[in-house]
């Protein structure tokens, strides 16, 4: 499936993907609406990653201005900040009503279309034992593909059979990981996004060392770890995003390159720069 994916991406500003086809966003900072525009109505499904300000605080304008196309948000269950979220835009824009607010678990799995599920997955960004308070989602697509044995029947026999024995005598169900989206987090482990066709991911930092930075009281992943990751994965594309605007773009795109060098990395690499929202992303020249 081609993915139309908008975003903006700063460390500690705003953090949002919107993916057309699908009709979903990935966290909600400053300057969806405004740089969505109209487009913001298409977006039936908002998943949440955390409660850090850069990744909701565009929930507001969204609620007021589409609450009634009854969209869903979706946040982790145990981020206490969300109820309050619902609570407080109840009262402020009393008028806007439709918005759905659901929490959910690790491992819950959302179908958003027929054909498209969104797992959600615990994350190590926000770490307080017994408690889910940030995640990471893989997108599946599932269709049903024809047996290889019934290939060469005739159309009219494929009906009878699918009318006798059923759909799911005829098809096999192929699922492919069309989409992940790492949000903050550090690198937990290598086979989480295994086999994602497109990889969206942080890389706050560029070295590893300054991922330990006391300031920064939740966990986030450098680039130096995120190409490693690639090394040893298989994925398509890779979209980097979330970097810290105490770097130069210059300095940025300098490692990237340095790094998929030293890595002999074959697939498209695209990078989200710091202050810029970039329209279709995946329609970008890569930056290799
Ligand atoms: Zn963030």
């Amino acid at each position: 499936m081609k993915l139309t994916i908008h975003g903006y991406s700063t460390a500690l500003y705003a953090t949002w993907y919107f993916i057309e086809e699908l009709g979903i966003l990935f966290d909600a900072g400053d300057g969806v609406c405004s740089s969505l525009l109209g487009k913001a109505g298409k977006i039936k499904h908002a998943f949440i990653s955390h409660a850090d300000r850069d990744h909701l605080t565009g929930l507001l304008q969204f609620n007021q201005l589409f609450a009634g196309l009854k969209p869903t948000i979706y946040y982790p269950k145990d981020s206490g900040s969300f109820p309050f979220l619902k609570e407080f835009f109840t009262k402020f824009d009393p008028h806007n009503t439709g918005t759905n607010w659901q929490e959910i678990e690790d491992k819950s799995i959302i179908a958003t279309k027929n054909t498209i599920q969104v797992e959600a997955i615990e994350n190590g960004h926000v770490v307080q034992p017994g408690l889910l308070k940030s995640l990471s989602f893989k997108v599946f697509e599932t269709k049903r593909k024809l047996k290889s044995e019934f290939a060469n029947l005739h159309k009219d026999e494929l009906i009878n059979i699918k009318k006798e024995r059923g759909d799911g005598f005829l098809t096999n169900e192929i699922k492919r990981n069309i989409l992940s989206y790492s949000a903050d987090t550090p690198i937990d482990d290598y086979d989480r996004y295994h086999n994602s066709e497109v990889l969206i991911h942080e890389a706050t930092f560029l070295t590893k060392e300054e991922t330990n930075t006391k300031m920064w009281k939740n966990k986030h992943s450098s680039l130096y770890e995120v190409f490693e990751m690639i090394a040893n994965i298989n994925i398509d594309k890779l979209i980097l995003g979330h970097f810290s605007s105490r770097y130069d773009q210059y300095e940025i795109d300098n490692k990237i390159k340095k790094h998929i060098q030293q890595y002999n990395i074959k697939i498209p690499v695209y990078r989200i720069p710091i202050g810029n929202t970039i329209k279709n992303i995946l329609a970008q020249e890569p930056i290799n």
